[in-house]
């Protein structure tokens, strides 16, 4: 699909990693800046606006998105090193951002090779694992509003969680961020990426489309833990399945709908809180209009 093109009607099974999901009313895979300003001024794409990276913590319901999807990633995708400071743009991929930052002698961003999306979904959803998380290292954003207008935030502008983050006003979106990186070693720095990597491939399903963590650790415990003693693993709905290999994961077997995953998830939060009293939070996004099957 070109670049800064703005289409409509387009499926959206491609742009999410459970490989789900109706039709965007536009679509827009964006490379530029201020093309992307100009068509929100003069209304070429018509709100809402939805960003997204690589869909890899998202549902998107069958029904479609109403509004303009605009794709970050294969669009703005600049990295390089602004004085002490990495700059990278949201449509970077994590694993991009982490490789770069070990090449350049940076340490402690091995956490993010492994994570599937994109340095916008990651700023969005606060995303993190072993112990660090996105907004560690980051200085400073730089966000696009509903009018178009671009500006730097400070770290400090945001309310920052586990697995979440509040903006200050919540329909600003982010092109661009400043992390900055520790000084460290390269060999150690990228012998820690192929050391968590490898820990990854052994404890996660990765063959299957999934969009990895379903739901937020309740605090002290995990959700995982939770599921798998509630019998749940291997449990499924329709084409969506419990995974065996890890309980927070719901996998698409092939033929699961939208509804198949959300009713899964739905159905999951029932079971553990009749057994267990814990109601969990869902981390993945579900964003979309639901239709009838
Ligand atoms: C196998 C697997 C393993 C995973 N492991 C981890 C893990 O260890 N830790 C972890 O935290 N997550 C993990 N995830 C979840 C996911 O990869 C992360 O949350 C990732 O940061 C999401 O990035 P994305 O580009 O795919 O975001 P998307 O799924 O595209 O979007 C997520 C949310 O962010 C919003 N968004 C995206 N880009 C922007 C932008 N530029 N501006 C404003 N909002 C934006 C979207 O609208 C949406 O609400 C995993 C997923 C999978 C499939």
């Amino acid at each position: 699909m070109e670049k800064n093109i703005i289409y409509k009607d387009v499926e959206l099974k491609n742009f999410n990693s459970w490989k789900v999901g109706g039709k965007a009313e536009q679509f827009l895979i964006c490379d530029d800046k201020e093309k992307l300003a100009s068509y929100i001024k003069t209304k070429k794409i018509k709100l809402p606006i939805t960003y997204l990276g690589l869909g890899s913590n998202l549902l998107i319901r069958d029904g479609g998105v109403k509004g303009a999807v605009v794709v970050m990633h294969g669009g703005l995708n600049t990295i390089n090193k602004d004085r002490e400071l990495i700059y990278v743009e949201a449509g970077v991929s994590c694993s991009k951002l982490s490789k770069f930052a070990a090449k350049e002698g940076l340490k402690n961003s091995a956490f993010f090779a492994g994570i599937p999306g994109t340095v916008g979904g990651s700023l969005a959803m606060n995303s993190g694992c072993y112990g660090s998380e996105t907004w560690d290292y980051v200085e400073k954003v730089l966000m696009i509003d509903l009018n178009g207008d671009q500006f730097i935030r400070n770290k400090s502008d945001f309310k920052i969680n586990y697995r979440d983050l509040k903006k200050p006003i919540d329909d600003e979106s982010f092109l661009a961020a400043w992390f900055n990186f520790p000084e460290g070693n390269k060999k150690d720095a990228e012998n820690k990426i192929k050391d968590l990597l490898t820990h990854r491939k052994n404890s996660q399903p990765l063959n299957w489309p999934t969009a990895g963590s379903t739901f937020r650790n309740p605090k002290n415990n995990f959700a995982a833990k939770l599921i798998e003693d509630c019998g749940l693993k291997g449990y499924q709905i329709g084409g969506a399945q419990v995974s065996e290999k890890h309980a927070n994961f719901i996998i698409n077997l092939g033929n699961a709908t939208a509804l198949d995953i959300e009713n899964i998830i739905i159905y999951i939060q029932k079971v553990v809180f009749k057994q267990k009293k814990i109601q969990l939070l869902r981390e993945i996004k579900i964003i979309g209009e639901a239709i009838d099957h």
